[in-house]
């Protein structure tokens, strides 16, 4: 999951970890790391890397713009489309407009750095 400098910022604040125990850069935007063991974010407790166990975000109440919009996402082409690798899609309704110019505008908030 891409993360803003503020959003990595305040994760870190209330988590008190370093950057580096939590982001990677992808080229060069702030991505959430996987636990090694869980395979999942390394805010989401679980103690299973099976992809349908349960778990529980650690930091949900300033979980980062991504994860409040997920499973909505851009495809290659900037289109808002559900995300084909989360099992409960189903559940949502197809993405509006208003999906696409919020992933958008937080697209280019990450490709300005902020
Ligand atoms: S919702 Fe929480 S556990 Fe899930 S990716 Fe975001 S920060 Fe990680």
């Amino acid at each position: 999951m891409p993360i803003t400098k503020s959003e990595a910022s305040r994760l870190a604040r209330r988590t008190g970890m370093t950057l580096e125990q939590f982001t990677w850069s992808n080229n060069g935007i702030l991505t959430l790391l996987n636990n090694e063991n869980t395979k999942a974010c390394v805010f989401l407790l679980t103690d299973s890397s099976n992809k349908d166990a349960e778990g529980l975000c650690s930091v949900y109440d300033i979980r980062p713009k991504g994860c409040t919009t997920y499973p909505y996402v851009l495809d290659k082409n900037d289109q808002v489309i559900l995300d084909l690798g989360c099992p409960f899609k189903e559940s949502f309704p197809q993405p509006t407009e208003d999906d696409a110019m919020t992933l958008l505008n937080l697209e280019e908030r990450l490709m300005r750095g902020e």
